[in-house]
Formats: structure tokens, C-alpha cells, sequence
């Protein structure tokens, strides 16, 4: 009977997984834009071909219309059939993981990728951390505070107030040191909601994975400005994306990572 309570939730996270993650790209679209999220219907930007319910089918109508509008062929960026896909994938993993040990943190964990997913797209595309998702994952971590099956109350609760202090610390610092704000407030309060989100031990995991990916990719991107315009110093890059991206992968697997590093300096 287990089982088949198992099957059915993956079934369940598969297909709506993937209607969740079309409904995404509506947000990330329209919320930016002051938009309704539920009216009017999708169209096409370019000649405002309204879609069909058969346009609109995820990931399917992209292949079927082979990446292009049906009124115009104008091109549609693949990112929208990406966003669909990384969020059943990260729905079914919500399932896998943490089904069988708590039902609500495996809910907990799909919605909060969901959010994740939005504030990192929305943040490449308008350099803006929305506070209503800020809002949302805070409302998820009080509810991980209490049904995480693997850290303790405690540990969340120390995750969010650390989030906010070393945050607010690391702002303070940079803008003394250097004059200008290399943090935007938005940054600041999404690490403090993960933090309660996650718990310090994972918080502490998902900012080391930002921090040396930021610094990484940020160092080739400068290059490749500096290459094109001279100067590569003083373009705004988005921080939000590699934050969301160390949340998600130390809310996923931080217990994992962190019991195999402590195995190896403890041996
Ligand atoms: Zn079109």
C-alpha cells in the first residue's frame, strides 16, 4: 500500500511539476511587468497570436511547433520549455527525497524550487529580488522549522537569524570598504529566509557553493566584457541566480554533502 501511495505521488509531482512550471514563466514574464498573472491568455509578443489550449501544452507544443510561433515562426526562447522542466525535475526530486520521511518538508521543498526558480530568472532578466517571494519562501521555512526530518528547530532558527546578520555584515563591509553596493537588500533578506529555510548547516553550505560559483563565473564574464568594451569592471552582475542555486542544491542534498565532508576530516 505504501507503494502505491509512492507512485501516485510521483505520478502527481510529474504532471502538475510541469503545469507548475508553465504557470512560472507566466510569473516570471508578467510579475516584473505589474501584469495579472491571470488575465489575458498567453500570446506572442512579436504578432499577438493568442495561444490555443493545444499551443499551450508544456514542453510538448514547443517540440511540436518546433520552437517557433505558429502565427509569425518566430522564434520562442527555449527557456520557456527549460523552466518547465527543471520544475518537475525538481518536484520529482522533492518526491524522492524527502517523501518517505516527511510528507509536508517534501511539499515544503517543491514549492520553495518553484520560488527559487522565479527569483532566479527574474533576477537575470531585471537585476530585482521580488519581496513576495521573499515573503513566500519566509512562510515555507516556518513551516521547515517544524517538519524537516533531518536538522533540528534550532538549527533553522540559528540559520535565520545568521543569514540576516552575516549578510547585513558582509553589505555593511563592502559598501565602507569600496563605496558603493556590491549586495542588493534583496540578496540579504532572501539568505535570511533560506536560512530559516534550511538551517545553519545547510545555509552555510548553499553561501559557499554562491560564493565560489559567483566568483568563477563572474571572473569570465568580466573577461569577456573587458575583451568587448575595455573596461569589464563596472558592469552589475546578478548575485541572486548562484544564491538560489546553492539554496536548492543544499536543500536537496546539503546532508548528504555535509555527513560525506565530516566522514572524510573525521576519518
Ligand atoms: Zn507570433
Amino acid at each position: 500500500m505504501d507503494v502505491y501511495y509512492l507512485v501516485v505521488a510521483y505520478v502527481f509531482a510529474g504532471l502538475f511539476g510541469i503545469c507548475i512550471g508553465s504557470f512560472l514563466n507566466v510569473v516570471i514574464y508578467r510579475v516584473p511587468n505589474g501584469m495579472s498573472v491571470a488575465f489575458p491568455g498567453s500570446h506572442c509578443p512579436k504578432c499577438g497570436y493568442q495561444l490555443k489550449w493545444y499551443d499551450n501544452i508544456p514542453v510538448l507544443s514547443y517540440l511540436m511547433l518546433g520552437g517557433k510561433c505558429r502565427g509569425c515562426k518566430e522564434r520562442i526562447s527555449p527557456r520557456y520549455a527549460t523552466v518547465e522542466l527543471a520544475n518537475m525535475l525538481l518536484w520529482l526530486l522533492s518526491v524522492a527525497l524527502f517523501w518517505e520521511r516527511s510528507i509536508v518538508f517534501a511539499c515544503v521543498a517543491a514549492f520553495a524550487s518553484s520560488l527559487m526558480i522565479c527569483v532566479f530568472y527574474i533576477d537575470i532578466d531585471h537585476k530585482l529580488v521580488f519581496d513576495r517571494f521573499v515573503i513566500m519562501i519566509g512562510v515555507l521555512g516556518i513551516v521547515a522549522v517544524f517538519f524537516d526530518p533531518i536538522y533540528s528547530w534550532h538549527s533553522h532558527l540559528i540559520g535565520g537569524v545568521a543569514g540576516f546578520v552575516t549578510f547585513y555584515l558582509i553589505a555593511w563591509g563592502f559598501e565602507k570598504l569600496r563605496g558603493v553596493e556590491g549586495l542588493g537588500g534583496g540578496d540579504i533578506k532572501l539568505t535570511a529566509v533560506c536560512g530559516l529555510l534550511l538551517g545553519w548547516e545547510r545555509l552555510l553550505l548553499s553561501v559557499m557553493i554562491a560564493a565560489v560559483s559567483a566568483s568563477i563565473v563572474l571572473v569570465i564574464l568580466s573577461k569577456i566584457a573587458e575583451r568587448k568594451s575595455g573596461d569589464g569592471s563596472n558592469i552589475e552582475y546578478p548575485f541572486a541566480p548562484f544564491l538560489t542555486s546553492g539554496f536548492a542544491i543544499a536543500m536537496f542534498f546539503g546532508d548528504a554533502i555535509i555527513n560525506w565532508y565530516l566522514s572524510l576530516i573525521l576519518a
